[in-house]
C-alpha cells in the first residue's frame, strides 16, 4: 500500500509518522525545497498558539517533548489599551493553563524531521502538484528538471488552504468549494529583545484591541516577540511613508512605537496576506484521495485553532482507520462523517472570537463577565466550563462545545431570571 501525501506543513508531515506506525509506505511531496535549509519568507514566520487539542495529537505518538520544546507558556491575554495601560485577563479559572507559543517554522521543521526520521517514509522537496486523476491516483509534479508523473493507491492532500488536490478535485467535478475571504488582511511587525530580555511579559499573549482592527504578539525563543496586525483589507495602503507609518503608530499604539526600531521596515516591507474560511464538500473521492487540514477546511485565526484542529483531523482519520480494519474506502467517508460538524463548529467559533478580540475585551463589561465565569467554575468545578476552557484546554468535540455552551448560558440565564425574582419579592416584602 503506497500512500502519496500532498504538502509537507504541519498536517502532512504529522500525517506521515501516523501512518509510518501503521507500517505504511508514504511519500510526502512538497513544493517547496527543505525549509530546514531554505530561507524563510520575509513576514510569514506566524507564531502559532498551540493548545490541548494539538499537545494531545503528539502526545499519542510521543513527539510532544521534543517538538514543543522551544514553545513559550502564555497563561493569559494582556490587554494594552491606548493610554498604554495593561490589563492582565488569565485564560483559565485556575490561572495556570497556558497557551504555547511556537513558531510555525520551527514547529514544521521538528515534525518534518520526525515524519522523516520514521520508517517508510520518504520526502520530496521541490515538487509541486500541478495534475492528478484522483480514480486512478496518478499525479503530475513540476520540479527543477521538469515534470514527473507518480501513481499512489492513496492521495492525501494536506497542501494547505490553497490546495492544489481541492483545485484539481474541484475541477473533476467531484467537489464543490465555499471560500468566505474575510474583509481583513494581515501583516507581521518585529519586536526584538532589549539587552537581551523580552521588551513584554512573555508569559501573555498580546492584544492591542482598537474596535474594528487590532495588533497581536506572541513570545519567541531569542526573547524578540513578532506582532500581527489585522486591519481592515485595504487599510495597509493608507500608510506609505515613515512620517505616517510612525505617525499613526503613535497615535494608535503608543507603546509599541519605542520598542520596534524596525517598524518602518517591516512595514513598508512585509507582505500583507489573506484569511478566510474554507467550505468544501465532499472531503473525499473514490475512497482513495482525501483532504485533510486546512487543505479540507481551513479557518480563520481568531481563535488559535487551525493548526489544533488540523492535528486532531490526524488522530481521527487514524481512529477511523482502526475502526474500519484499516479500509481506506471505508476510513476517508468516516473521517469526514465524524469531522465535519466539529470543523464547521471551530470556523463559526473563530470567527465570533475576532470580534471579542479586537472589541470586547477591552470593555469592562466583558472583564466583568470573565471574572463571573471564572467564579462559576470554581463554585461548579466540571459543571460550568467555559466556551475558552473547552476549545483550549480540552479535546470536547468542537460542536459538542458549542452545544453545551448554549446550555450553560441558558441555565445561567434561568438561574439570573430566578434570582432577580426573589430579590424583586423581598424588596417588596421590605417595603
Ligand atoms: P499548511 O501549513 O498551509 O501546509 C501546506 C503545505 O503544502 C505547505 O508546506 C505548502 O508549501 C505545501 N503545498 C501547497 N501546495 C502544494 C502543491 N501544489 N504541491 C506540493 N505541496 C504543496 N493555528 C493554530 O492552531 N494556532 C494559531 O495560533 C494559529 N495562528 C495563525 C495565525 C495566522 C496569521 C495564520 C495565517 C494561521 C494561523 N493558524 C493557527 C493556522 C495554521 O497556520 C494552519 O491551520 C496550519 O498551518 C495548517 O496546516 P496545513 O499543513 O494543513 O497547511
Amino acid at each position: 500500500m503506497k500512500v502519496a501525501i500532498v504538502g509537507a506543513g504541519l498536517t502532512g508531515s504529522l500525517l506521515a509518522c501516523y501512518l509510518a506506525r501503521r507500517g505504511l509506505t508514504v511519500t510526502l511531496y512538497e513544493r517547496r525545497p527543505d525549509p530546514r535549509v531554505a530561507t524563510a519568507d520575509r513576514g510569514r514566520s506566524i507564531n502559532l498558539a498551540i493548545s490541548e487539542r494539538g499537545l494531545d495529537a503528539l502526545r499519542r505518538i510521543g513527539l510532544d517533548t521534543t517538538v514543543m520544546a522551544d514553545a513559550l507558556p502564555m497563561k493569559g491575554r494582556m490587554i494594552h489599551a491606548v493610554t498604554g495601560a495593561l490589563d492582565f485577563q488569565q485564560y483559565s479559572a485556575s490561572g495556570d493553563r497556558a497557551i504555547n507559543s511556537i513558531s510555525r517554522g520551527a514547529l514544521n521543521n521538528a515534525l518534518l524531521t520526525a515524519a522523516s526520521a520514521a520508517p517508510g517514509v520518504s520526502v520530496e522537496f521541490e515538487h509541486r502538484l500541478c495534475e492528478l486523476d484522483s480514480a486512478a491516483g496518478r499525479m503530475v509534479f513540476q520540479t527543477p528538471s521538469g515534470k514527473v508523473s507518480v501513481a499512489a493507491d492513496i492521495v492525501l492532500g494536506a497542501d494547505g488552504a490553497g490546495s492544489a488536490v481541492r483545485e484539481q478535485l474541484l475541477a473533476e467535478g467531484i467537489v464543490a468549494e465555499d471560500v468566505d475571504f474575510l474583509d481583513y488582511g494581515y501583516k507581521e511587525l518585529s519586536i526584538p529583545a532589549v539587552d537581551g530580555e523580552f521588551a513584554l511579559d512573555p508569559g501573555a499573549l498580546h492584544i492591542w484591541p482598537r474596535g474594528t482592527s487590532m495588533m497581536i504578539a506572541l513570545p519567541n525563543p531569542d526573547r524578540s516577540f513578532t506582532c500581527t496586525l489585522f486591519w481592515p483589507a485595504g487599510s495597509f495602503d493608507a500608510l506609505t511613508t515613515a512620517e505616517a507609518i510612525i505617525g499613526y503608530f503613535g497615535e494608535h499604539y503608543p507603546d509599541v512605537l519605542p520598542l520596534a526600531p524596525d517598524l518602518v521596515d517591516d512595514y513598508l516591507h512585509n507582505p500583507v496576506g489573506v484569511l478566510g474560511t474554507v467550505h468544501t464538500l465532499p472531503w473525499q473521492a473514490h475512497g482513495r484521495t482525501g483532504l485533510i487540514g486546512d487543505a479540507a477546511h481551513a479557518i480563520v485565526p481568531f481563535y488559535g485553532q487551525g493548526a489544533n484542529c488540523a492535528f486532531e483531523d490526524v488522530v481521527e482519520l487514524d481512529r477511523c482507520l482502526d475502526d474500519t480494519g484499516g479500509s481506506w474506502a471505508r476510513a476517508l467517508p468516516l473521517f469526514e462523517a465524524r469531522r465535519r460538524e466539529n470543523t464547521e463548529a471551530i470556523a463559526d467559533m473563530a470567527l465570533n472570537n475576532f470580534i471579542e478580540m479586537r472589541d470586547k475585551v477591552a470593555s469592562p463589561v466583558f472583564r466583568l463577565t470573565k471574572q463571573v465565569e471564572h467564579t462559576l467554575e470554581r463554585l461548579l468545578p466540571g459543571r460550568y466550563v467555559s466556551r475558552y476552557e473547552l476549545v483550549a484546554f480540552s479535546t470536547t468535540p468542537y460542536a459538542e462545545v458549542q452545544r453545551r455552551v448554549h446550555r450553560q448560558h441558558q441555565y445561567v440565564g434561568l438561574a439570573a431570571a430566578g434570582l432577580a425574582l426573589v430579590a424583586l419579592r423581598l424588596l417588596r416584602r421590605l417595603r
